[in-house]
């Protein structure tokens, strides 16, 4: 199964993706991590992207494109995978039909997170993550069972991501509405659109995904 899972900035994405990966055995491809992770280990790629990552615009769409042509090619992706922060420009999208096409592989769903602006400024401002794990918390919304230790592997080291405060939230929304939603009659043209009402609980919103999910997966079966 080949899912997109669409949505601004603090929406969910990375949430609710750590859930799908899990219970459909396929791998989760999030363009910001890798970026980061570029941009911790130094190389031209981090270089170029970090103070465009630091000031909430987007990455130039050639960097992007040829690192997701590469990392679908690899081999745990090869029951499916879910994309969790691409496309997000139409040249983006477009370049992803043309990768796909060339693998003979098809998308199957582009799951929307619909979230109020207000919401997502709050989300943001509250996200931490475990530095060794990487599992997503939150101040208020998702606090870890034990304070201060991590639920998935029991660390007491978490993380602040430097773009998540209020000034740089504000160009991230710009960035999303202008850039990223417009990749949206994209696919609501094809056929395999569906959105989700992500101001719920998180595990409603993961419910409402899995519902989507499980249909499609009988319907392939
Ligand atoms: P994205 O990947 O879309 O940027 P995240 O999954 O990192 O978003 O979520 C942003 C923040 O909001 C995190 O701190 C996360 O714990 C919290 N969060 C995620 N889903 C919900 C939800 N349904 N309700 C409240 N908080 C949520
Ligand atoms: P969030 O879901 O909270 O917006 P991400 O981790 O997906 O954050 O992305 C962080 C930053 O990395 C973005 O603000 C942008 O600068 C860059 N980035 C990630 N994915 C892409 C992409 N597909 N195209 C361009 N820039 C990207
Ligand atoms: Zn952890």
């Amino acid at each position: 199964m080949n899912i997109i899972l669409l949505g601004p900035p603090g929406a969910g994405k990375g949430t609710q993706a750590k859930q799908i990966q899990d219970r459909y055995g396929i791998a989760q491809i999030a363009t910001g991590d890798m970026l980061r992770a570029e941009v911790a280990a130094g190389t031209e790629i981090g270089r170029r992207a970090k103070s465009i990552m630091e000031s909430g615009g987007l990455v130039p769409d050639e960097i992007i494109i040829s690192m997701l042509g590469n990392r679908i090619s690899q081999p745990d992706c090869a029951r499916g995978f879910l994309l969790d922060g691409f496309p997000r420009t139409v040249p983006q999208a477009e370049a992803l039909d043309k990768l796909l096409a060339e693998q003979g592989l098809k998308l199957d769903a582009v799951i929307a997170l619909k979230v109020d602006d207000a919401a997502l400024v709050d989300r943001i401002s509250g996200r931490y993550t475990c530095a060794t794990c990487g599992a997503p918390y939150h101040d208020t919304a998702k606090r870890p069972k034990v304070p201060g230790v991590c639920d998935e592997c029991g660390s007491t080291e978490f993380i602040r991501r430097p773009d998540d405060n209020r000034e740089t939230v504000m160009a991230r929304l710009e960035a999303y509405y202008r850039q990223t939603a417009p990749i949206i009659p994209h696919y609501s043209a094809q056929g395999r659109f569906y959105e989700v009402d992500g101001m719920a609980n998180i595990g409603e919103v993961t419910g409402q995904v899995e519902a989507i999910l499980d249909r499609i997966n009988n319907r392939s079966a």
